[in-house]
């Protein structure tokens, strides 16, 4: 790894986002610090420049489109592209609170199709090279299809997403478009969704098997071109999302994504982490 590795940070403007840039910078790469917000961007990587790292910001807001165009023309111009995607940017507004109508969009929109609209932009912009590019997606636990706890009731559906070989978009998108159906209708209770931490569960377990998904198109790819595409869960992290009541420091919470992305055994792809262990979705 060298300055001429570029790897982008959604959501790199704090919590895990920012450990994950300052530490892939501190590996040596040229980090894309990325912030829905600008002026509190351009003041996390300035934190990490005057620490002597190679940082640069950009603006980039994961649910609009016209910010995540922006951005992907401004990679291309500057950079030529890039090596490292690091989808971290999330939302969560579950504690103490219910899953309304307002939340439940908010928060598939971000986590899961927000994330999935930044892959689709940049994948025709990652670089070829022998180690393969890769993509990182900060995930959670929460969103495991066959966890003991919090799963979807629905036996078939749960078969359905967790069959890699008949996993579709559609399917995916289906799910959600149902789960929000039902939260519209104030029927989720009885639908056998997730019973804690509802939506984003949900919006994380799509991006899980999103994950899969596309490391299964993205395998398809010629030797050279490989995007190696994981998912991790970073532990319950002291961040402003658990209100930095988690166990674990953000170093910690960082470290399995920055070592998925920095990872020497190219290979590995369609997997799910955690302490640098695989899991099962
Ligand atoms: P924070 O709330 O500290 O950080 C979330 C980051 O995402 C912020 O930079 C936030 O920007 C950004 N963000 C939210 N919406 C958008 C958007 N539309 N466009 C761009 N950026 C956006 O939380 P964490 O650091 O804890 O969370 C990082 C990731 O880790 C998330 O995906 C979360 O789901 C995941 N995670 C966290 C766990 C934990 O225990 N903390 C556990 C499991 C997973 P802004 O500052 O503008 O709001």
């Amino acid at each position: 790894w060298s300055a001429e590795t570029i790897a982008v940070v959604t959501g790199g403007n704090r919590g895990i986002g920012f450990e994950i840039s300052r530490q892939l910078a501190a590996h040596g790469l040229t980090v894309i610090l990325t912030s829905r917000d600008s002026n509190v961007g351009l003041e996390a990587a300035k934190v990490l420049q005057e620490g002597g790292l190679n940082v640069t910001f950009h603006q980039l807001d994961i649910l609009d489109p016209l910010s995540i165009q922006n951005f992907a023309d401004w990679l291309h111009q500057n950079y030529g592209g890039l090596d490292i995607l690091v989808n971290n940017a999330g939302v969560n507004f579950n504690i103490g609170s219910e899953n309304s109508v307002e939340q439940a969009r908010m928060v598939v929109g971000t986590n899961y199709f927000g994330t999935k609209n930044v892959i689709e932009a940049m994948i025709p912009l990652m670089k070829p090279s022998a180690v393969g590019a890769r993509i990182v997606n900060v995930s959670t636990r929460l969103g495991r299809l066959n966890g003991r706890r919090n799963r979807i009731a629905d036996v078939t559906l749960r078969e359905q997403l967790g069959n890699v070989d008949s996993l579709s978009e559609e399917l995916i998108d289906r799910t959600i478009s149902r789960f929000l159906q039902q939260v519209e209708e104030g029927t989720w209770e009885s639908g056998g969704w997730p019973q804690s931490f509802t939506d984003y569960s949900i919006s994380k377990l799509a991006v899980n098997a999103y994950t899969r998904l596309m490391a299964r198109i993205l395998s398809e790819r010629p030797e050279g071109r490989k995007i190696y595409i994981n998912c991790y869960c970073p532990g319950w992290v002291k961040t402003a999302m658990t209100g930095y009541a988690g166990n674990i420091p953000v170093e910690e919470g960082a470290d399995t994504g920055v070592w998925l992305a920095l990872l020497p055994d190219q290979a590995i792809t369609g997997k799910f982490f955690a302490e640098r262990r695989e899991v099962s979705f």
